[in-house]
């Protein structure tokens, strides 16, 4: 049992004001394996206050200062990779193989990249007779979720600190464990003090709170539309800025001409890993109707190869989803789609082969049609759904028309053609042909999932303000 029973605040570790605590459960088991506190209005003020003191100094230092900073915090991460994975299986339920990948390593892959971009960003640029100059934001909240819970937080808090900006971090109290290890990071680094404060709690209040606080410069959430709709709301009274990353509803199309067993297995993948609760998980399959039948049995046959089990298990690929609620969600989404008519090709309920966790079967829909509820939600769970298409044009149109604009991805055997179909797509990343995650690329998305952009320099320059000092002439 892990207790955290105290907040990261002004560089030392305070006692919140209230008593109440949070249980972190391990979805796999269903035991609880730690408790955090429930923070307050008063908490969530405090840590502001604290950042507000120290941003101007912060602000002020110079990137190669904060770049040590950065490597700091990189080394004192990667002596804990290892306890960093196990408490994610255990508090997400992702296998702990890919744990250590995903969870543990691509935060360190972000931590570096920022701690390379300080020492070549240009922090200034002239034009004509102005010279352009590049400062911190000043005060950042980041309000994350809890489906990866550290990378989620480092995608924020890196680029925040290399911009100069302080930071009051508030993880999801779902799976809040890693960001406890961050702060004690932190702390070892030896960051001044305020510079980095950590508000564990509810998103009401504390999340709302950071949101709606005057001293506060800028919000950086991830999460739920419906989450980031109200932080928008709340934000736009002190007119701060806001960065969203919300949810998505991502199309891989497979084009006529496209290598289909590869197609539909890198697609299984992408919709399955984290057991669906990925934002950009590849969730809708777009076959041409003539290769239906064949991409539907391709699909069936990979899903097989997808058996949930013990996250903490060395073999296991599918672990559980994060929660009760998350599973009874996904479960009545199973249920609207047998009831609104699509074909339940495989699984569609919780796996009998496993005593107790919150386990829901890989899902395989087919026939699923564009106004179909599983077509339009996001579901967060390991359900794909199979829709045939005409032609080009109708792949496109089924792709585009949801609420949704975060990722996508096309096949096809011809680059050139999948390329001028992926500009076509009104979505942040479009992978083409399988293409590889790249942390130096902008991640955000269009409509309804955000707006705003992380990672690389554009994530950086989220956390930057732009001033023009004009001289008299050029200089
Ligand atoms: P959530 O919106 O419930 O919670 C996210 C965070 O916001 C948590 O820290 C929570 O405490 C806080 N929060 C909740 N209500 C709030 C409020 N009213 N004011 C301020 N803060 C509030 O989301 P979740 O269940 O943790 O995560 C799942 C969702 O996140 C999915 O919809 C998923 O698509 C989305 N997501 C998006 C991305 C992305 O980069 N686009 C990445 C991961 C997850």
């Amino acid at each position: 049992m892990t207790e955290r029973l105290y907040l990261y605040i002004d560089g030392t570790w305070q006692e919140p004001a209230g008593r109440d605590l949070i249980d972190v459960i391990n979805p796999a088991t269903e035991k609880t394996i730690g408790r955090i506190p429930a923070a307050s209005v008063d908490d969530a003020d405090r840590a502001v206050t604290a950042a507000r003191s120290a941003a101007e100094s912060w602000g002020s230092s110079s990137p190669d200062e904060r770049a040590a900073c950065l490597q700091s915090i990189h080394h004192g991460l990667s002596a804990r990779a290892e306890e960093i994975a196990r408490t994610i299986t255990d508090e997400v339920g992702m296998p702990i193989k890919l744990s250590r990948r995903i969870q543990a390593g691509l935060p360190l892959a972000v931590l570096e990249s920022y701690t390379r971009l300080l020492r070549e960003y240009p922090f200034e640029e002239q034009i004509g007779n102005s010279r352009v100059v590049r400062e911190p934001v000043g005060v950042a909240a980041c309000i994350t979720p809890w489906n990866y819970p550290l990378h989620q937080v480092i995608a924020k808090v890196a680029p925040a600190l290399a911009a100069g900006c302080t930071v009051v971090l508030k993880p999801s109290e779902v799976a809040p464990l890693s960001a406890f290890i961050l702060a004690d990071v932190v702390h070892a680094a030896g960051l001044p003090a305020g510079v980095f404060n950590l508000v564990s709690g509810y998103g009401d209040p504390v999340g709302e709170a950071l949101a709606s606080h005057p001293e506060v410069d800028l919000v950086s959430f991830t999460g739920s539309t419906r989450a980031g709709r109200r932080i928008s709301e709340l934000a736009a009274a002190t007119v701060k800025r806001v960065a969203l990353e919300l949810g998505g509803k991502s199309a891989a199309i497979v084009l006529d001409d496209a290598d289909l067993s590869a197609a539909v297995k890198g697609t299984v993948g992408a919709c399955f890993i984290n057991s669906g609760q990925t934002c950009t998980a590849h969730t809708r399959l777009l076959v041409p109707e003539h290769q239906y039948e064949q991409a539907a049995a391709l699909a069936v046959e990979f899903t097989a190869t997808y058996q949930p089990g013990p996250p903490s298990d060395e073999q296991s690929r599918l672990g559980p989803l994060v929660s009760d609620v998350q599973q009874k969600r996904v479960l009545d989404y199973i249920r609207r789609g047998i009831d609104e008519g699509a074909e339940l090709l495989a699984g569609g309920g919780i796996p009998d082969h496993l005593a107790g966790g919150y386990y829901v079967q890989p899902t395989v829909f087919g026939r699923v049609t564009p106004e179909m509820t599983i077509a339009q939600e996001e579901i967060f769970g390991p359900v794909l759904s199979i829709m045939a298409y005409r032609d080009e044009n109708d792949a496109i149109r089924i792709a585009n028309g949801t609420r949704y604009g975060l990722a996508g991805a096309v096949w096809s055997g011809d680059p050139r053609r999948a390329e001028r179909v992926a500009r076509r797509l009104r979505a942040g990343q479009i992978d083409i042909n399988g293409g590889a995650f790249n942390l130096l690329a902008p991640f955000g998305g269009y409509k309804q999932s955000g707006h705003g952009r992380e990672l690389g320099r554009f994530g950086l320059e989220e956390y930057l303000e732009i001033k023009s000092l004009q001289f008299k002439r050029e200089i």
